[in-house]
């Protein structure tokens, strides 16, 4: 069971096992619900919100090109859950099932043998199933949350965020594998 103690002002730190296991992050909407069941001892059930939104790959169809493909980035209910962090929710998709395999790059190795971690982790997509086109597509997608994840404030609010230095915004642009993504990532840091 894990603890934790109330401040002045109300506010609590959740414990990171309880943050892992109910998978939340910064920004996640929590729930506190009373559970009327008639009891002794008052308690109150706390769940994330989840937050989903239409699949930006298939449109919320499920499927890709009139049903040729299944779209494995919502796992074909045409709806991807934006509340679970985005490494977290590529761990829980049947991939095996679709035949893709998606890594992410956390760190490398520098050319004297010193590891050092990505500012923003890299993603791989491999499939012999889907066409390149969908797969870029795809990585674009997931790329650019990782972006809005790892990068530094909330792009949300230009005022807040840090904005990356030339070469390191042409680093993230050069991942990226599509026009229209480079575009987008583009306007976030310059707009
Ligand atoms: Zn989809």
């Amino acid at each position: 069971m894990a603890k934790a103690k109330l401040t002045s002002k109300g506010q609590v730190t959740i414990p990171k096992e309880i943050r892992d296991y109910l998978r939340i992050s910064e920004n996640s909407t929590l729930k506190f619900e009373i559970d009327d069941m008639e009891n002794e001892s008052r308690s109150v059930i706390l769940t994330k919100e989840v937050v989903k939104e239409k699949c930006p790959v298939c449109k919320g169809d499920g499927s890709i090109q009139n049903g040729t493909f299944a779209c494995f980035v919502c796992a074909e209910t045409g709806e991807v859950d934006v509340g679970t962090p985005i490494l977290l929710y590529i761990y829980q998709l049947p991939l095996r099932k679709y035949e893709v395999a998606i890594s992410t790059i956390q760190h490398k190795k520098r050319s004297d043998g010193q590891i050092y971690f990505l500012q923003i982790p890299e993603i791989e997509i491999n499939s012999d199933k889907y066409p390149k086109e969908l797969l870029d597509h795809t990585h674009d997608y997931l790329y650019m949350r990782l972006i809005k994840e790892y990068a530094p404030k909330s792009i949300n609010n230009s005022s807040l965020f840090m904005l990356p230095a030339d070469i390191v915004l042409e680093e993230i642009i050069h991942k990226l594998k599509t026009d229209d993504a480079k575009k987008t990532v583009t306007r976030w840091f310059r707009p």
